[in-house]
C-alpha cells in the first residue's frame, strides 16, 4: 500500500520533470528567433522613431530575462536526467573574473562593483559555466541588496585552492534558510523582499561547482549581507 503510494508519487515526479524538460526545450527556439528578429529591427536604429528604439530595448531586456529562467529549467531538467554535460579546460580565472566584473558594471549600472582579483588564477573548468556561477551570484547580490549598492568579488590563492567570493550588504541569510538555499526550487518566503526567481540558481551553481571540482558556500546575518564565495583546485 505504502509502496504504491511512493511509486505513483515518484511517477508523477518523474512526469513533472520530463514535462519541464521538454516546455523549456520547445520554448527555447521560438524565444531565440523572437530575439533575433527584434535585434535586426534594432540594427536599423537610423530609420527608427526614438520611442520605438526605447521599445525595442525594453523588450530585448525582457527576453534576455525569460531566456535566463528558460536556460534554467533547461539545466535543471538536464541535471535531473543526469545529462548536464561539458568539457573542462584550463582556464584563467583572473580573466573570468575582470570579465564577469566588466559585464555586471553594464547590465546593473545601478550597483557599484569592487574588484580586484589577483593575477594568475589558473584551474581546470568549464569556462561558459563558471561564468554562469558567477553572473547568477552576482545577479543575487544585486537582487537582495535594494538598500547598500555596494558589491565586492574577489579572487584569491589559498594554498592549493583559488577561492571566489561575491560579497554584498543586503537584507542576508538566517541559519535556517542558509540550510535550504541550495535546494532545487527553494525560495526565502518573505514578501517584503520578494523579487523574481524561481529558486534554481544556486541549486544549479552547486552542481557546476561539484563538477568542476569545487564547492559553494555562504557567510551571511540577517540585515548585514552575505558573502557566496567558492574554492577550486590550482590548475599544476
Ligand atoms: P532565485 O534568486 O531565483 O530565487 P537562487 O537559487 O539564486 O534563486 O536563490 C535561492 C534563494 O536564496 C533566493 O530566493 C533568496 O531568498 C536567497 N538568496 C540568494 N542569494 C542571496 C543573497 N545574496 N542575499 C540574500 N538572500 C539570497
Amino acid at each position: 500500500m505504502v509502496t504504491s503510494f511512493f511509486n505513483r508519487a515518484k511517477k508523477e515526479l518523474e512526469k513533472k520533470d520530463e514535462f519541464i524538460g521538454i516546455a523549456s526545450h520547445e520554448l527555447k527556439t521560438p524565444l531565440t528567433s523572437v530575439k533575433g528578429y527584434l535585434q535586426i529591427i534594432g540594427h536599423k536604429k537610423e530609420i527608427l522613431p526614438d520611442a520605438v528604439k526605447q521599445y525595442i530595448d525594453k523588450a530585448i531586456t525582457s527576453l534576455n530575462k525569460l531566456q535566463w529562467l528558460v536556460n534554467d529549467l533547461l539545466d535543471v531538467s538536464k541535471i535531473q536526467a543526469g545529462r548536464l554535460e561539458y568539457s573542462l579546460h584550463k582556464i584563467d580565472l583572473t580573466e573570468l573574473v575582470s570579465l564577469c566584473t566588466e559585464n555586471a558594471r553594464h547590465i546593473y549600472p545601478s550597483h557599484v562593483f569592487e574588484s580586484q582579483p589577483e593575477t594568475g588564477l589558473f584551474i581546470t573548468g568549464n569556462e561558459e559555466r563558471l561564468e554562469q556561477v558567477l553572473m547568477n551570484l552576482i545577479s543575487n547580490a544585486v537582487k537582495y541588496s535594494p538598500a547598500n549598492k555596494n558589491i565586492i568579488i574577489k579572487a584569491n590563492k589559498r594554498r592549493n585552492k583559488v577561492r571566489v567570493s561575491v560579497t554584498d550588504f543586503g537584507i542576508g541569510l538566517s541559519e535556517e534558510q542558509k540550510g535550504r538555499i541550495f535546494e532545487r526550487f527553494y525560495r526565502v518566503e518573505d514578501k517584503k523582499y520578494m523579487s523574481s526567481g524561481l529558486g534554481m540558481g544556486l541549486y544549479i551553481s552547486q552542481v557546476i561547482l561539484a563538477n568542476n571540482g569545487g564547492k559553494i558556500r555562504v557567510d551571511s546575518k540577517p540585515g548585514k549581507g552575505a558573502t557566496f564565495y567558492f574554492d577550486l583546485p590550482v590548475s599544476k
